[in-house]
């Protein structure tokens, strides 16, 4: 997979694809380098329509709003991994869309995404595809239980997910998850959950962020601390590893995978969960704790902009802000060296990411 060149100066305007809070923060980054952005969004308020010079609230399906879309900008990025292969293509075929679109058909496919990790020879939980009913027993036959029943497309935030414990009846789970295509999976019992965020250039060059530990309530990311709890050989085999899928992908723009830190013997090994074809939620900590963040570094990257390398500041520390916990701004507004970003939702949902408050403790 070959990226296309481009080269911008900071007069460019950034179409971003999607306008939630990952598109919000790309273009505050993207502002403060001088570019303007275009957001193309189906829905009504979206978060990210708040900053940015223009914005088309219009469905991924619109072939007219997504030409003048394409009219109007001049590189493509998007927040979410979900963009439809068909609207990439169409855009791709007028204007530079980074990462490539070729890098979502693997990502937004569990199964595909799994057997491309593997084929670069980096380990994952053991899994099997299971395309209908029938092929679930004897993939769970193959990999054993526990296990996690996950639909190939559309997952998020462990929607779409069913854990297969002994005695659990294997119907049920092919039914809660809407017995769609899936892959069943090895449940892992892992030390901990850490990501690495990682920038690819146009030219090749590869930033990481340092090796982030994530803690998950109720499947939702609740907490990141960075540096993560791990071993200097583990974190060394995670950084290696994303750096290897970034590589793989001739990436051109930021990306993140999840991986599971795992007892080895008397050692430690890295599976990986998933790739993130974007920035995120993991890296927020990057705004206030690095000198560069992610979304700048993704901008940079999409404009051909050389990467920054990133100097963390200290120990930090995020914290989401998850449906009605969104009221906890206030008291966070007066806690000493916290730093609080606020999404500008204006509904309030259960499960709904809201804002998120990072602190940092610098270095001595
Ligand atoms: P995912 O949607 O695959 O990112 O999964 C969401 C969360 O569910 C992960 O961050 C883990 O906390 C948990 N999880 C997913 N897959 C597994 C697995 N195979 N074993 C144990 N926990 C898992």
């Amino acid at each position: 997979m070959s990226a296309p060149a481009f080269r911008s100066g900071p007069d460019a305007t950034i179409g971003i694809l999607g306008g939630g809070q990952l598109g919000r923060m790309l273009a505050l980054a993207a502002a403060r380098l001088g570019f303007k952005c275009h957001v193309l969004c189906a829905e009504r308020n979206s978060p990210a329509f708040d900053v940015v010079r223009r914005v088309t609230e219009a469905d991924f399906a619109d072939k007219a709003a997504l030409d003048r879309f394409a009219d109007d900008v001049d590189v493509i990025t998007y927040e979410f991994e979900n963009v439809p292969a068909e609207t990439a293509t169409f855009l791709a075929a007028r204007k530079p869309v980074l990462p490539d679109p070729k890098v979502l058909a693997v990502t937004q496919d569990r199964l595909v995404e799994k057997d491309f990790i593997v084929s670069l020879g980096i380990p994952t939980a053991p899994y099997a595809g299971v395309a209908t009913e029938a092929e679930l027993m004897p993939a769970l036959g193959a990999v054993g239980r526990p296990a996690v029943l996950k639909t190939r497309r559309f997952g998020y935030d462990g929607k779409g997910q069913a854990t297969l414990r002994k005695g659990d009846d294997p119907a049920a789970a092919w039914r809660a998850v809407g017995g769609q295509p899936a892959i069943v999976e090895a449940f892992v019992g892992f030390e901990r959950e850490v990501s690495v965020v990682a920038a690819r250039g146009h030219d090749g060059r590869i930033e990481c962020f340092d090796v982030t530990e994530n803690e998950h309530r109720d499947h939702i990311l609740k907490v990141s601390r960075v540096p993560a709890d791990v071993p200097p050989s583990v974190a060394e085999e995670a950084l290696r590893i994303a750096a290897r899928i970034a590589e793989a992908f001739c990436y051109v723009g930021v990306l993140a995978v999840e991986m599971f830190v795992v007892r080895d013997g008397p050692g430690h090994g890295v599976l990986v969960n998933e790739v993130a074809p974007r920035v995120h939620n993991s890296g927020h900590w990057t705004i206030d704790g690095c000198s560069v963040s992610q979304f700048e570094q993704h901008i940079r990257a999409v404009v051909g902009w050389p990467l920054a390398v990133p100097q963390r500041h200290g120990r930090a520390e995020m914290i989401n802000l998850i449906g009605d916990e969104i009221a906890e701004y206030r008291q966070w507004l007066e806690t000493p060296g916290a730093s609080v970003h606020l999404y500008g939702k204006q509904a309030i949902r259960p499960g709904r990411k809201m804002g998120h408050v990072t602190r940092v403790f610098p270095k001595p």
